[in-house]
């Protein structure tokens, strides 16, 4: 069984940050620490530790998180001139929080896709 994270407090409101978003299946917060104008999270409610735990199962779960991305960029006002999503995975990933989260980032341009 894997371990709850942080994620999983927010989700059921144990940790009341405000939530953007939250239906049976996902839900969506602003990261704490924004690395652009706009950076939110998108969750399954469901602990799945990476993109590695991911089962056929889940594909609902999944795209569920990018139809909501959709709606809160632009919610955001930032559909039309572009965003970011991206999930971190493992340690090379840069991941941080083992509970998967697309993370939608935009706001102001975002340069090169990556810096290593
Ligand atoms: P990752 O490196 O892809 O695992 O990203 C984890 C993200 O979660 C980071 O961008 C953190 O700033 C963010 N984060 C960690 N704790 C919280 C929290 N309590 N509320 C909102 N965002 C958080």
């Amino acid at each position: 069984m894997a371990e709850e994270t942080i994620f999983s407090k927010i989700i059921s409101q144990e940790i009341d940050t405000p939530l953007l978003y939250q239906d049976e299946l996902v839900t969506a917060f602003r990261d704490i620490f924004p690395k652009a104008n706009s950076h939110i999270l998108i969750v399954p409610n469901k602990l799945i530790p990476t993109a590695n735990d991911i089962e056929q199962d889940d594909e609902l779960t999944i795209g569920r998180m990018f139809t909501v991305a959709k709606k809160l960029a632009k919610q955001e006002g930032i559909a039309e001139d572009g965003y970011r999503l991206i999930m971190n995975c493992n340690q090379h990933g840069g991941q941080e929080v083992y509970h998967i989260h697309l993370h939608l980032v935009g706001g102001q341009p975002l340069g090169k896709m990556l810096s290593i």
